[in-house]
């Protein structure tokens, strides 16, 4: 499986960045993992609208979902065109108007997500799990035959959620704020560095992969953190950036 970071900005992008949107692909398989502002426009710059054939939706936060909107208009402007053959598969959180909305789309086949459910996307398994955020979303788990990512989403930290990551080669991990705005991050639905470094000791996967960065930080202010607080392997999401798990 290859991940590949298309946005890793909370709340707002930087300038020509995206907000969450992760590629996973393995063999002809590509899923997208969240679609935040601008992440449909940088998309095209790893994957084609015509190779895509599924995108998981954590939750209803802007800079998690709201490019979806162009995303099934690029959909649906592609089978039109015979590009693509197939609808776009969609897998959302319910019992919203956004769920309402994309499944009466015909360009998107919609799944919805649900605490323990299970999902499959082409060649990739998918497991959802509840997190912990001002909104209901969910966590996922993308499995190949060979490997594994563990996505927190937008969350607080959870011991239950911790445990259904373990084993993860991945853990790609919302690091939203730094450790002194630990109460405020817990308000606000979010982990900190401290939070992050806790989970990544019990779940211990092979590569951490430090994402959803608040823009007011620099990077390097949060890495600084995290490299004192945790001792394993980790990697600071950057647009572009490419793992072969
Ligand atoms: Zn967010």
């Amino acid at each position: 499986m290859q991940l590949t970071v298309i946005g890793c900005w909370a709340a707002y992008p930087r300038q020509d960045e995206a907000c969450s949107g992760y590629l996973l692909e393995e063999n002809e398989t590509r899923v997208l993992l969240d679609c935040g502002h601008s992440v449909c426009s940088k998309l095209g710059q790893y994957a084609g609208i015509d190779d895509l054939d599924a995108a998981v939706i954590s939750h209803y936060h802007p800079d998690h979902f709201v490019d979806l909107y162009a995303l099934s208009h690029a959909v649906r402007s592609a089978l039109f065109r015979g590009i693509r053959k197939n609808p776009l598969q969609l897998f959302l959180p319910g019992d919203t108007h956004v769920f309402d909305y994309f499944a009466r789309k015909e360009e998107v086949q919609v799944h919805e997500i649900k605490d323990g459910g299970k999902g499959q996307a082409g060649e990739l398994s998918l497991e959802f799990f509840s997190a912990h955020h001002l909104v209901p979303g969910f966590a996922v788990r993308a499995s190949s035959p060979r490997s594994s990512l563990f996505y927190s989403g937008d969350t607080i930290y959870n011991e239950n959620l911790v445990k259904s990551s373990a084993g993860a080669d991945i853990l790609l991990i919302e690091t939203t704020m730094v450790e002194a705005e630990q109460d405020f991050a817990a308000k606000r639905g979010h982990m900190s560095t401290r939070d992050v470094a806790a989970w990544a000791h019990v779940s211990q996967p092979q590569l951490l992969v430090a994402t959803h960065f608040w823009e007011g930080y620099e990077p390097q202010q949060v890495e600084k953190e995290l490299s004192a607080s945790y001792n394993g392997n980790y990697v600071m999401a950057h647009e572009g950036l490419r793992i072969e798990i």
